[in-house]
Order: C-alpha cells, then sequence, then structure tokens
C-alpha cells in the first residue's frame, strides 16, 4: 500500500487528469516514482483516453474511493463506444481495463474505428474560466478531448488546442495547468445544426450506461427510421446508400467530412462493418431525426402493409406509396385490391 490520497475527480474530468493531479501534489520529483506509487511498477504507459489496471492502483491506495467501473463509465471515454456493444463484450473490457494492462485500448479499437486522433488535449475557454473560479485550477475534461467532438456540449463555444501534446509516452504525466499554453479562442457560433449533433456525441458519452445491457438495440430503430424515410423497403434489408449519401451531404453541409457521409461509408455502417465509429451512427440517426433517447430504446415496427392502407385511403398515388415505402407498384395494387381500395 503506497497511495497515501488520490485526488476525487471533478466532474467529467478525465482519469488520466486525476493521476496527472495526483503527480502534482505528491511531491514527486519524477513521474516514474508517481507510476511506482499508482501502479506498483516503474514502467508502461499510462492511458490517455481509458485507464488501466484500475485494481492494483486502488488497492495501493489507504481510504475507501470510487468503484473502478464507476470511474471507467463517468472518466473515462469508455462509454461512448461501449454503448454500442453486447453485455458479453462490455463486461470483458471493462475486466481487462479494471485487472489488465494495455490490451484494453485494442479491445476498445477506438483508434482505428475513429481515426486520428487530436494532436493536443483541448480545452473550452468558458469551462477552463469556470474550473478556475470553482475549484482554484483546470483540469481536462473527458468530453473535451472526444475526437469527434468539436464545440463544448454545456457552452456551445469551440474547444481550442493547448500546447500540451495529445500523445502516449511512457510514464508521463500531463496534469492542465494554470498559465498553461492556450491557442486563440475561435471565433464565431456554431451552427444548431452543428449543436445539435454535438449534443448527441455528447449524450453518448455522458448518459448512464448499463454494462448488463445488449447494445445492439440501435440497429433495429435505424432499420425502423430508414424504412420510415423510404431509404429502405419496408420488406427488405438493402438501403438506398447513393440517394441517401447525396441528402446527408445537403444536410450537415460542411461540418461533417464528406468520407463521413459518402455512399461507401454507409453501406460499410450498415453492411458489414462489425465496429463502426459511434459517429457513423450517430450521424445516420440525427439525419432521420432520431434522439438519444429513442436510438437506445425499443423501436416500433413499421407495419408496412397498414402504411399501404393509410396511403391508399388518403388518396395518395400508388406509384408514389411503392417509392415512399421502396416496394414494387404491384405489391400496393396487390394490398390494395385485397382490401378493396383499387379496382
Ligand atoms: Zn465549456
Amino acid at each position: 500500500m503506497s497511495l497515501s490520497f488520490l485526488p476525487t475527480p471533478y466532474p467529467d474530468e478525465l482519469w488520466f487528469s486525476v493521476l496527472s493531479r495526483y503527480h502534482l501534489r505528491s511531491g514527486n520529483y519524477c513521474a516514474t516514482q508517481s507510476v511506482r506509487d499508482l501502479f506498483g511498477r516503474y514502467k508502461g504507459r499510462v492511458s490517455l483516453e481509458l485507464a488501466t489496471e484500475l485494481a492494483v492502483v486502488m488497492g495501493n491506495l489507504h481510504a475507501p474511493y470510487m468503484k473502478p467501473v464507476d470511474i471507467l463509465v463517468q472518466h473515462t471515454l469508455l462509454p461512448y463506444y461501449a454503448r454500442f456493444w453486447s453485455a458479453e463484450r462490455k463486461q470483458n473490457v471493462v475486466h481487462e481495463l479494471t485487472h489488465g494492462g494495455g490490451r484494453a485500448v485494442m479491445l476498445v479499437g477506438m483508434n482505428t474505428i475513429s481515426g486520428e486522433r487530436h494532436p493536443f488535449f483541448r480545452y473550452c475557454p468558458e469551462c477552463y474560466h469556470d474550473d478556475i473560479a470553482q475549484y482554484g485550477e483546470p483540469y481536462w475534461h473527458r468530453a473535451h478531448q472526444l475526437v469527434d467532438l468539436r464545440i463544448c456540449t454545456t457552452h456551445g463555444c469551440w474547444l481550442c488546442d493547448t500546447g500540451v501534446p495529445f500523445t502516449d509516452c511512457e510514464v508521463t504525466f500531463r496534469p492542465a495547468l494554470l498559465g498553461m499554453e492556450l491557442s486563440a479562442v475561435r471565433q464565431g457560433e456554431a451552427s444548431q445544426q452543428e449543436r445539435d449533433l454535438s449534443a448527441l456525441y455528447g449524450a453518448c458519452l455522458a448518459s448512464p450506461l448499463d454494462l448488463k445491457a445488449d447494445g445492439g438495440i440501435h440497429t433495429a430503430v435505424l432499420d425502423e427510421g430508414l424504412k420510415r424515410h423510404g431509404w429502405r423497403p419496408v420488406t427488405g434489408r438493402w438501403t438506398k446508400t447513393r440517394e441517401m449519401a447525396e441528402a446527408m451531404r445537403v444536410f450537415y453541409d460542411d461540418f461533417v467530412p464528406d468520407d463521413d457521409v459518402s455512399q461507401l461509408r454507409l453501406t460499410v455502417t450498415f453492411g458489414y462493418a462489425k465496429n463502426p465509429a459511434p459517429r457513423f451512427i450517430l450521424q445516420v440517426a440525427h439525419f432521420m431525426g432520431i434522439g438519444f433517447e429513442s436510438l437506445f430504446s425499443k423501436p416500433k415496427k413499421v407495419d408496412g402493409i397498414a402504411e399501404i392502407r393509410k396511403g391508399l385511403e388518403k388518396g395518395e398515388p400508388q406509384k408514389a406509396i411503392a417509392r415512399r415505402l421502396g416496394i414494387d407498384p404491384g405489391t400496393v395494387r396487390r394490398w390494395g385490391k385485397i382490401y378493396g381500395l383499387v379496382s
């Protein structure tokens, strides 16, 4: 037992930031000594986005502290990714992050699916001042380091770079400091569209995460949405990815990269991607007006036959119904005859 204390995490503080504040306050001259205090070893990486060997850290601590699983859910980027996984996969990764070493980063597949990391730790100018006023020091917010997020979901202002590199390296702590190098604040307001999408990214990170729930529900919700909007036939599994990519490009204007909304990307996301990046799923959901709560609640099934009947009763042309539902006009005619709505 070598840890006499560990700072209490601030709201939405990145776990790496807590460990960095430990190093700062411990008075240890060298980071190696802090790694020894925390992990009982002198070597190895300290994860920036996740956490490693939480069981060891907690075992080295004298006083009671947060549960490892609460640390993972509240102070790492894990929930953003894990929300979409099966219960079994969530449990495996949580076990690995609590007891194991660096393998968990690979299991999450964060860098593979999200692309390049942001090169520097980022800050929100408003949060920075609020934190100093409230806590007497700045700290790293986890949401600000989420690669997909460009604005602060609390204040709606642009996230800016600091001069502190966001790169792994052996045995280093990088606390946010008063007087650290901060890049100039970006002027101008984010569009409402970008704020709404960012709020969805933010909710995906910060909402409570049920580790026992199977995360596949969004697939059924999207399927229902695609059918309701006519991007997928009510009776089929294929998607009109070309038309949808065009419509999404117009919808998102220039704040979502073109590659995110390409036909190929949609084909992969709907088709064979086992672990698509959360942002691809969230962009599709937001495009169809599906909010966070709905994306993770059991969907209402689209009743194709009832939709045909409703359309015919309203006097909608048969061809228009077929187009809207992505089905053959013959199917509309056949059901129309059955119901006596088509002669
Ligand atoms: Zn902020």
